[in-house]
């Protein structure tokens, strides 16, 4: 799975879920991405680094299972698992200093990069309503503990 940071012609910012890239550029040639606030068609992407806030490890977040659906969400499972280590791998990890550094980079007084860190739910909103894009990931138990 591939989070997407989207964009409308009215400046609306979204997040838009997708298998891959591919899936993304197919979607878009056939007019199916689409503004949720608006309707508009004329997408684009953001090329801006992830922020991600990796503090709500909740388990509301697996997907709901059904004894027919149990393979379908384990292959997700693995896909979801596959994402959130790339995520990882290009994110800097920095901490409960999240919310600090989030802050610094917005800014312009630190780097321009992905980084990822704990932020308590009122840290996050209040990044949001700095305009600060933070996206909260779910983590595996399987990925807690240290990433090489
Ligand atoms: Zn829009």
């Amino acid at each position: 799975m591939k989070v997407l940071n989207l964009r409308c012609a009215h400046d609306h910012r979204f997040e838009g879920w997708f298998d891959s890239e591919d899936d993304f550029q197919s979607q878009h040639e056939r007019g199916l991405v689409e503004c949720p606030l608006c309707a508009d068609k004329a997408v684009t992407r953001l090329p801006s680094a992830p922020r991600l806030n990796v503090s709500n490890l909740r388990d509301d977040a697996k997907p709901a299972r059904s004894p027919g659906e149990a393979t379908e969400a384990a292959l997700r499972q693995s896909k979801w698992m596959q994402t959130v280590r790339h995520l990882m791998d290009n994110t800097e990890d920095v901490g409960e200093r999240f919310p600090e550094e989030a802050r610094r980079i917005h800014y312009g007084e630190a780097q321009e990069r992905g980084i990822r860190g704990q932020a308590s739910r009122e840290d996050a909103e209040a990044l949001r309503e700095e305009g600060i894009e933070v996206t909260a990931v779910p983590v595996p138990a399987a990925l807690k503990g240290p990433v090489q």
